[in-house]
Order: C-alpha cells, then structure tokens, then sequence
C-alpha cells in the first residue's frame, strides 16, 4: 500500500447520522422470536477444489452512471448454497470490501428466479437454497461506485476505470481461494484498452476474454482501463515481461523523456540485482495520470496500482518527487508482502480475518527499499533522499504518542478502521508509523550489519537472502518473526530479536524514536531556521509547517495537525481554529515565519488572534527559539554510509 499521510485520502470514515431517540414505549418488551428463516452456518474454506469454472464478464461502460454491472455464471448442485463478497482486502489489511455498495443481486437457475437471504451475522454472505435439476446459476449485481472520494475512491472517470474485481465478484463459500477458478471477460467502453496482470486471450469488440485464473489471483490482478493508453516495455529482452501501462485524463499527459523511461528501466534493473530472484512470470505497473481518479498505490504480486499527478512526465519527475518512490515501493512489494507473506496475513481466502503482526517488515521493510531503489534507479537524487529522511526523523523524533503506544501496536491500527482521520496524530499515532517508524528500524539494522562486518554484509544480504529464493515461483511464502530473525543472524550474527523487540515495543516516558542509523550512517538530525532551495523542494510543506516551532501546521489560514504538548497544544488549542491576525499583521504563513524569526532569543511573546466561529481569542506565545527545519548534517571523519546505501549496484 502507499506509504504517507498526504496519500492517506482513500478511503474516511464516516460518522452514521444520529438518530432522533423515539419515546420509550412503557409496556413489557415482547419475549424473543426466533428469525423466520434459521441460516444454517457459513461454510469455513476447505482446501479442495471448486467443481467447475465460474464465468464473470464486468461490464465497464456505463461512466455516466458511475456503475460496475457483473454477471456470474456458477456451476452449482442442489443444495444449500453461500455466495461471499470478499472483505478482508489484501494490501488494505482490513475488512474494507464495500458490501455498502452492492445492488440490485438477482440470481435465477434454469430461468427461475432464487431469491437468497443475507446472513444476519456477516452482511457480505447470502444464502442461496439450489432447488434439484438446476446445474449453474446466473448471479447479477451492480457496484455503485462513487461520484466523489468523500468515502470511497472515484474508480469510473470519463476516461479511465480502476477495476478492481474483489469487489466485482461473489464467490461460493468453502472452499479455498487458490482452489476456485474464474474465467474473466470485461466489456470496455468503445476502442478502450486496457493493462493488466490478466492474460487476454481475445478481444471481440469491446469485450476482452482473459485465460482462466484462481480467485487468488483474480482478486489480486486488477486493470487500469482508459480512453488514453500506452505501454512500455521496462525489460526489453529480459527473461519475464515487465511493463509499465499508462492511462491518463489527457493522451498528452501519456508523454515520458526516453530518460524517464531509462530511471525506470534502472529501477527494474537494481530490483533484480537487489533481490536476485523474480516472483512473477509478468508484471504490469498501471499507472494513472490524473487529478479524477482517487489516488491509489496498492500491491499485487504480478502488477500494482499507482496514481500520480497528470504533470508526473510532463513536468519532469524533480517537480514530483513525493510520487517518485511510488513505484519502487509497490513494486518491491511483489517480494516483500507478497511472495514473502507474513503468516497471520496468508489466509485461505477474502472472508478470513487477517492479523498484521508483521507490517514493519511488510510495510515498513518494503518502504526502505522503496526509497533506497528511487535513489539506486536514479529517480531521485541521494542528497533529495537524505533530505527525505531527514524529515522523517525529526517527525518521529517529535512524535509524543510512543509515551502510551508502540509501534507494534500501530501495526492494528487498520483493524481499528481503515485510515480513519484523528486531529491529534501526533499522539493517536497510526498507520503511517509501520511504513516510516519501521524504515528507520531498518536503517539502523542496515548501518549495524555494514559497521560490524567492515562493510562487508548489509541489509541487501538479507533481501537476497530471504526473498532472492526459489526463482519463478509465484506462490506465497510466509514468514514470521523467528523467520527474520534467523535471516538476519545468517548475515551477521547478533542478538535480532531484543534489537527488533527492544525497538517494536518501546512505550513509555523514556521511550525513544529509532535513530541510531541515523548516526551510524554517518549523519546528525539537526534543525536549521533556513532551507536551501532543494530542501524547500523536497519538504514541499516547509513554508506552512511550524512543527518544529510553535507546534502545528498551517491549511491555508487553517491551524492543523497540533503536536501535543507543544507550544499551541499548551495554549490550551484544539482544532478548527483559524489564524486572524499575527501581532499587527493579518494572519498568514509568511506573517508567522516573520513573527517567530523576530521573536527568538527575545523575550516578548509571539501574539496571534484566532478564530473559531464566533469565537475570538488572542494568545502571547512565549517561543524564542525561532524557526525550526530539520536537516542531517554529515559528522566529520565518519564513513558516509548513506552514501554506500543509496549508491546503485554494479552487480
Ligand atoms: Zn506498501
């Protein structure tokens, strides 16, 4: 999945609408009745074999309306009978299926009508009764997709479609998701084309056939669709196709510089001198350029989802460079999170809870080799990388919530709701803590393993080690913690589990972010009151972020994002609040660098008038130490070994 909080606009909760309390009758309540129909339970998956094959054709081409029409041919015998709409998501680590988005479900069998009953316990199963003689059913539903991304992600524009089909299908209950086979079809909107993991063996029309494929792999293998479309290949020659399909708003945003194409070609290049082994026998990168689809950067083992901004080759990738470990990111994920699946995660089937014990390797693991393959690829610069990083540690370097929260507790936070917004993330901590947190674990193993070895082993031992096994195999392979810890101790032996451990679990008042790589790298976290110009590039935020200082971030006039217990959080502010006025200026970002700047070393407090509502309030800061911007600045006569990190392989 995508990695930073600016990306973290999928999918918001909402809060139900509270319903006006009826008056309380005051007669007895009636006894309980039993429910008219007694559902017989939901069959657990056995690992056996789905007698048959069962058609799906997703029909794409109603953008006006928005709506994903599916039709199902199921082989079935008479009997009862449990169609499931998958739930727990793979890469979203949460119950996320939008069974609220499920209409209009007809099944009939041999031309009769078979009305189904939902389950009163889990809404995403319907009971189906088979009445004999009736060999397969035709299930019919609608996915009502959405107009905006106020909860879930536009998937339908007029010019592309995200189809997804975990949440296009049904599936009998049962039986294991690797033992169910599906034959797929899409009918594409008139001379679309299409990317995707699926091998497409016709087209007639506009409606495409694909090769049959587990439900496994069919729920892992989605398609970009589009008006606008290219492909590139990313491997000419190489010994498995790797492609990048592009759709787009416009066709003239589908136009990368041969030198764009090359950093990708690196990319696929340094992935396999890093890992050592491929996990696929395609893969397909889908990439959206666009500002009307809903973001998106989601892992599949044989393809991925990515979204960036139209202007992401236009422009050139320096004036993207939040998006550029986009790809390196996901695409690592073929290995880590997919190939190498954490056990709690690898479950017979889209019904099954999964726990997410290990997403600081998953994730976390996968976002530092997403960042050190932008730098080996050349996408991004090393120096743009250690400014990166440098950001990255002073958040967590700040971040107050590891007082009552460890990071191994973060590793639930999906559980908990999927990306839930909180205005206090700074304490609440979350999802991003497994990606970011964890990275810097990382490093500091990476920089222990190449002190102690005289720079002889590294991190990269590990990955080849772990997942540069069984070459050409697709299947998962899960792990668990004593997997990694032995995988580590056979690249440099150490005491792995209390250094995971000692960090996984650090809570408390003395609990400390994971900085030592920093150091070991060679580098020290300091903060500076001026950036250089690349750095204000890099920390695109820089102008309205007061973080570090005064403790929050400006949203337009907006006061957001308050660090708890910082100078803000001390004035005795919560959110939705708005910056009037900054002494005797009218409130603004540029007012308050001004501000802050005069103030340090001072002793006259910062004075600032807000607003909220009707509400007015005027606050005297006293804050002296001036403008605040973290930065790692090189520890004279150390060996750079950010620099060894991020510099590409040879071999
Ligand atoms: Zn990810």
């Amino acid at each position: 999945m995508i990695r930073t909080a600016a990306l973290a606009i999928l999918l918001a909760s909402t809060a139900l609408p509270s319903v006006a309390q009826t008056s309380q009758a005051q007669t007895p309540l009636p006894a309980p009745t039993s429910l008219p129909h007694a559902l017989p339970p939901i069959p657990a998956p056995q690992d056996r074999d789905y007698p048959g094959v069962i058609a799906i054709q997703a029909d794409l081409t109603d953008l006006e309306r928005k709506i994903i029409r599916v039709r199902q041919t199921v082989p079935v015998s008479a009997g009862p009978l449990v169609l499931q709409y998958p739930k727990f998501i793979p890469g979203n680590h949460a119950d996320t299926g939008p069974i609220q988005l499920v209409s209009g479900l007809t099944v009939t069998g041999a031309g009769q009508r078979i009305e189904w009953v939902r389950d009163t316990v889990d809404p995403h199963a319907f009971h189906l009764d088979i009445p004999a003689g009736v060999a397969s059913i035709e299930v019919a539903f609608e996915w009502l997709t959405q107009p905006d991304n106020s909860t879930w992600r536009v998937v339908m524009t007029p010019e592309m479609v995200n189809l997804q089909w975990e949440k296009a299908l049904l599936y009998p209950a049962g039986y294991a998701h690797s033992r169910i086979t599906f034959a797929p079809s899409v009918r594409l909107p008139a001379g679309w084309q299409q990317g995707s993991a699926l091998e497409a063996t016709g087209r007639e029309g506009d409606v495409i056939t694909f090769a049959p494929i587990s439900l496994e792999h069919l729920a892992d293998s989605p398609m970009f669709a589009g008006a606008h479309y290219r492909q590139i290949d990313l491997d000419p020659g190489g010994r498995s196709p790797v492609r990048l399909n592009i759709v787009a708003d416009e066709a003239a945003n589908i136009a990368p510089t041969d030198e764009q194409v090359e950093k990708l070609r690196n990319l696929v290049d340094q992935a396999d001198r890093l890992y050592g082994a491929r996990h696929y026998d395609r893969y397909d990168f889908l990439l959206a350029l666009t500002s009307k689809l809903g973001g998106i950067g989601l892992e599949h083992h044989r393809s991925s989802e990515n979204s960036a901004r139209p202007g992401f080759f236009t422009d050139g990738y320096q004036k993207n460079f939040g998006t550029l470990a986009l790809l390196p990111h996901e695409y690592s994920h073929s290995w880590n999170g997919k190939f190498r699946r954490p056990s709690d995660e690898y479950v017979p089937n889209l019904n099954v809870p999964t726990q997410n014990t290990l997403m600081w390797v998953y994730e976390g693991q996968t976002e530092y080799w997403g960042e050190v393959l932008t730098a080996r690829s050349g996408l991004a610069t090393p120096e743009e990388q250690t400014i990166a990083l440098a950001e990255s540690a002073a958040f967590y370097q700040n971040q107050p919530g590891r007082e009552w929260r460890a990071l191994q507790d973060t590793t639930n936070h999906n559980l908990l709701g999927y990306r839930t917004s909180n205005p206090w993330p700074s304490w609440m901590r979350g999802t991003g803590d497994y990606y970011r947190e964890a990275a810097l674990i990382w490093l500091d193993a990476d920089t222990l393993i190449r002190e102690a070895t005289n720079e002889r082993k590294s991190l990269d031992d590990f990955a080849r080690a772990f997942y540069g096994v069984e070459d050409g195999v697709w299947e998962a392979r899960p792990y668990t913690f004593d997997d990694v810890v032995q995988a580590l101790n056979a690249v440099h032996p150490h005491d792995w589990a209390a250094f995971l451990r000692s960090r996984l679990d650090a809570v408390g008042p003395d609990a400390k972010a994971p900085l030592d790589g920093i150091e070991r790298a060679g580098y020290r976290l300091t903060y500076v009151d001026t950036l250089t110009p690349l750095e204000k590039r890099i920390q695109g935020r820089w102008a309205n972020d007061f973080q570090y200082s005064l403790g929050f971030s400006l949203a337009g006039t907006r006061i957001a994002g308050i660090r708890w217990g910082g100078p803000m959080y001390e004035q005795g502010i919560g959110a939705g609040w708005e910056l009037l006025a900054v002494g005797d200026r009218t409130g603004s970002a540029e007012a308050l660098r001004d501000a802050v700047t005069a103030a340090k070393g001072g002793t006259d407090p910062i004075v600032l008038v807000i607003k909220r509502g009707d509400e007015v309030r005027t606050l005297a800061i006293p804050y002296h130490d001036g403008l605040r911007y973290p930065r790692l600045e090189r520890i004279e006569g150390t060996r750079d070994r950010l620099a060894d990190i991020y510099a590409p392989r040879r071999r």
